[in-house]
């Protein structure tokens, strides 16, 4: 996918004005995600996620939770940097979305937490706004897994807005206990129906219709539950 990502040219304008793709750094069996919003100047440069500002800001919060880069996996919902800064756009976002979601498919992250509107609009699949959002835990379905999503004020919006950086510390500090509770329970893990519960259905399903002619005739396995 790497390889994939590095040559793709699916928004031709951001593969012909990037320089680098920046594909995502951390520890791949990471419990803990981030998900930003698009590459920089600085890391369209060096090829690595939150290396400006707004990272330091990023590993400074990780440091005040006792964890450092090397224990989460940072990444941007956009892997080349729009020029200028600008917002992503529609269809940008659109066009990548499909790597992220293999991202989480290979890292099966507990906690996912979005960095602002862009990552949480797309992984909510909602248009609801950051601020409304922020510091609420949901447990949602990227793909086939279900994670924690926990979304978050972008860091830099807060590197000049000091009361954004206070909610955003406060929302940080949750993080522990979230990953504590560890991932969310899977669809697959749900208990199998075993022969019990196969008899019990079979039992109800008796008792509420008895059986025409056509049911007697059939085998009681052919009874339209299974
Ligand atoms: N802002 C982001 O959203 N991502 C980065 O990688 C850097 C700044």
């Amino acid at each position: 996918m790497l390889a994939e990502a590095r040559q793709c040219a699916r928004c031709s304008d951001l593969a012909a004005s990037r320089k680098t793709v920046v594909f995502g750094s951390g520890n791949a069996n990471a419990e803990l995600m981030f998900v930003g919003e698009a590459p920089g100047a600085s890391e369209d440069e060096q090829g690595l996620p939150f290396v400006g500002r707004a990272g330091k800001l990023l590993e400074q919060l990780l440091a005040e939770i006792g964890m450092e880069r090397a224990d989460v996996f940072i990444c941007n919902t956009l892997k080349c940097r729009p020029p200028g800064n600008r917002d992503p756009l529609p269809l940008e976002i659109e066009n990548c979305q499909d790597y992220l979601r293999r991202q989480v498919d290979l890292i099966e992250p507990a906690v996912i937490c979005t960095l602002g509107n862009f990552s949480t609009k797309l992984l909510r699949g909602d248009p609801t706004g950051i601020t409304r959002l922020h510091g609420k835990p949901e447990i949602i379905m990227v793909g086939s897994r279900a994670v924690r999503l926990y979304p978050i004020y972008h860091p830099a919006a807060a590197l000049y807005t000091p009361r954004m950086l206070e909610t955003l510390r406060e929302d940080f500090a949750r993080l522990p206990e979230m990953l504590a509770d560890g991932p969310p329970e899977q669809p697959s893990d749900a208990p199998e129906i075993g022969p019990d519960e196969i008899a019990e259905m079979r039992a109800s399903a008796e008792d509420d219709h008895a059986p025409g002619a056509a049911e007697e005739a059939r085998a009681p396995d052919q009874m339209g539950l299974f």
